[in-house]
């Protein structure tokens, strides 16, 4: 058996530290991720969230520490290298980010073609099962501009798969959505908790949280208060803040 190599987790923070100025925005940060797991980041609006999901791929740079991914660390990282970083690691975005000019189809074989240098055709097909596979077996042609929502952040979520990514990176991925569309865009996150790609999730939504995730990471003020199982931080939260968090939004 690979013990050593299952051992090493999948994303590793270690006295991650960052400021904007005299702004302190991520303090002392240690966190470890395994490879599958589903966590669920949560914490007031300010509390540093984004940043911390954004420094995983280096969108955000960080001053201090480290942060690991599969026990290599990222600090150190060369443009190329980062390229290569960021290929493995999707980010799936509150504003979908979708090229408004191309079809849903066409936003999604993009990077296959360009980054990993898939022919047409081949891109094609993928870029079709994804489609269907996150519910959209119809809307290859259609423009964002022509799609709900839900649906354009459906395709974004079928973009970010193309890549065949083993880590997965939601920022508040149903917030800019109206209500009845944030189910749909649930359902398709639920799917991909059963795939073994290992998820962070920036999420106020406290019902996927808590019969998804394995873990709930809280943070306010830039840093990490409160790591508990979903059981522990719903019904018996160790820190003050967490608890007031609670009270506040469920
Ligand atoms: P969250 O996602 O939890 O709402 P953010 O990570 O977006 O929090 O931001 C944390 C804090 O950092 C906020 O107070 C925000 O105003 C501040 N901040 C974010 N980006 C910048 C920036 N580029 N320059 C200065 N302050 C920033
Ligand atoms: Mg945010």
């Amino acid at each position: 058996m690979r013990q050593t190599e299952h051992a090493v987790p999948a994303i590793e923070f270690r006295h991650v530290s960052k400021s904007y100025g005299d702004f302190s925005v991520l303090q002392d940060l240690n966190l470890q991720i395994a490879a599958g797991e589903v966590v669920v980041i949560c914490g007031p609006s300010g509390s540093g969230k984004s940043t911390l999901i954004r420094t995983i791929n280096r969108l955000e740079n960080y001053e201090y520490g480290d942060i690991l991914i599969a026990g290599q660390t990222t600090r150190t990282l060369r443009q190329r290298q980062l390229q290569v970083l960021r290929a493995g690691i999707g980010f799936v975005f509150q504003q979908f980010n979708l090229y408004a000019h191309l079809s849903a189809r066409d936003n999604i074989t993009l990077a296959l073609r360009q980054v990993l240098g898939v022919n047409r055709d081949d891109a094609r097909q993928r870029a079709d099962a994804l489609l269907a596979k996150v519910g959209l077996p119809d809307k290859a042609d259609h423009f964002p501009a022509q799609l709900s929502g839900g649906q354009q952040q459906r395709v974004a979520i079928a973009r970010t798969l193309a890549m065949q990514p083993s880590i997965l990176l939601f920022d508040e991925p149903t917030s800019a959505l109206d209500p009845e569309m944030i189910a749909e865009v649930l359902a398709v996150m639920r799917q991909l908790t059963h795939t073994g790609i290992t998820m962070l999730v920036v999420t106020h939504e406290m019902g996927f949280a808590r019969e998804l995730a394995d873990r709930i990471v809280f943070m306010d003020q830039g840093q990490i208060l409160e790591v508990a199982t979903p059981e522990q931080f719903f019904t018996q939260p160790a820190h003050p803040r967490a608890q007031r968090f609670l009270q506040q939004i469920l």
